[in-house]
């Protein structure tokens, strides 16, 4: 890793404020789904958790994951390193987005992948 001590001070105050984002989320939304199993029936919870509170719950459960895969790279001293290709991942790449864990070259290449196999699937139907 070849961040500065302040770099790094930096990148564990921007995780730390993301974990508390994400659980606070995700404890609103246990508490939200709690309220709808003691009163309704299993066909109301499942209208319940269509839509956007899947949605939203896939969203913060991803970010969750890529928290925690950041904050072990953190640990490891591989903050800053592209799990791809071993490029250095410029520090103000993660100042923007602390849970990067791949340089921009190849961020943008699985990007462009998934946008592609996005299209292909809708075009299919
Ligand atoms: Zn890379």
């Amino acid at each position: 890793m070849s961040l500065t001590s302040t770099e790094k001070n930096s990148l564990n105050l921007a995780l730390n404020a993301l974990q508390e984002r994400i659980q606070g989320e995700l404890q609103l939304h246990r508490l939200n789904t709690a309220q709808v199993d003691s009163s309704a029936g299993d066909d109301v919870i499942a209208d319940v958790l269509e839509g956007d509170a899947v949605a939203q719950y896939l969203h913060q459960h991803a970010e969750w994951q890529a928290l925690q895969m950041a904050r072990a790279r953190f640990d490891a001293d591989l903050s800053d390193v592209c799990m791809d290709c071993d490029a250095p991942i410029p520090f103000a790449r993660l100042q923007v987005e602390p849970t990067a864990v791949r340089c921009i070259a190849c961020q943008s290449a699985i990007e462009l992948k998934n946008t592609r196999s996005h299209i292909g699937g809708h075009s299919s139907l």
